[in-house]
């Protein structure tokens, strides 16, 4: 066991309240790619960058396309939870995490057993009719090749925050109390670049921030613990 991971064990054995802030790079070991950071892959077979398509804009104007995109790129029913994923839920199980916040929209920490998950950029696994907010599952969204249609006749819509729309307001409420409250708050698998969510963690007061990444991030400064490494082993050797 390296002295980082040994550090994070000691922190993790005296947690009371953890909070747990993930990006792309916890799913990634789900295979589950991160789209922003492998954008070149998709100019071949489309025409637009994934911002672009992503964009609640483009939703309006180009639905067609929006979807095949979406049905393609951002669907990924095969995935199952790993290790990271896995022992989030161990320590919430244990009581000693309290929250975690995610921008991930895969379902995988509730498929793992999580319970409060405040997800920031919504969930493929939730979808609306923009007409009469009827519910519809991810299936109904993956059938076919059409645009997916309410039986009222309205188009459906993923609950997924889009560019240029705003964040849920009762998500972010509920993740500032809760990194406010956390003793302990663990960020991994995201570089902090995407806003308002990165700021969220000005709200820690505590003097346990554990940064794990897979390469070296601007916040590494401010971390009290820096860890080097993948997410899943890393929080995969925490003993409970
Ligand atoms: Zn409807």
């Amino acid at each position: 066991m390296t002295a980082e991971l040994k550090k994070l064990q000691e922190i993790v054995n005296q947690a009371k309240n953890i909070v747990f802030f993930g990006g792309a790079g916890v799913s990634t070991e789900s295979g589950i790619p991160d789209f922003r950071s492998v954008d070149g892959l998709y100019s071949q077979s489309y025409k637009y960058p994934p911002e672009t398509i992503l964009s609640h804009e483009f939703f309006m104007d180009n639905t067609e396309e929006f979807y095949r995109f979406y049905r393609n790129k951002m669907l990924c029913p095969d995935a199952r939870p790993n290790k990271a994923h896995i022992k989030l839920a161990e320590l919430e199980t244990a009581g000693k995490l309290k929250a975690v916040i995610t921008q991930n929209i895969d379902g995988l920490h509730q498929m793992a057993g999580s319970k409060n998950v405040l997800e920031l950029h919504g969930s493929v696994l939730r979808n609306y009719c923009m007409k009469c907010h009827q519910f519809y599952d991810v299936e109904t969204i993956a059938e076919g090749e059409e645009v997916p249609k309410c039986s009222c006749g309205g188009t459906i819509k993923p609950d997924v925050v889009l560019y240029g729309e705003g964040l849920d307001s009762d998500v972010m409420n509920r993740s500032v109390a809760a990194i406010t409250k956390a003793d302990v708050l663990i960020i991994g698998g995201t570089s902090l670049a995407v806003y308002p969510a990165a700021g969220l963690i000005n709200y820690y007061r505590g003097n346990h921030l554990v940064l794990i990444n897979k390469s070296s991030t601007p916040m590494d400064a401010i971390a009290n613990l820096a860890i080097d490494g993948k997410i899943g082993e890393v929080l995969g050797a925490i003993k409970l």
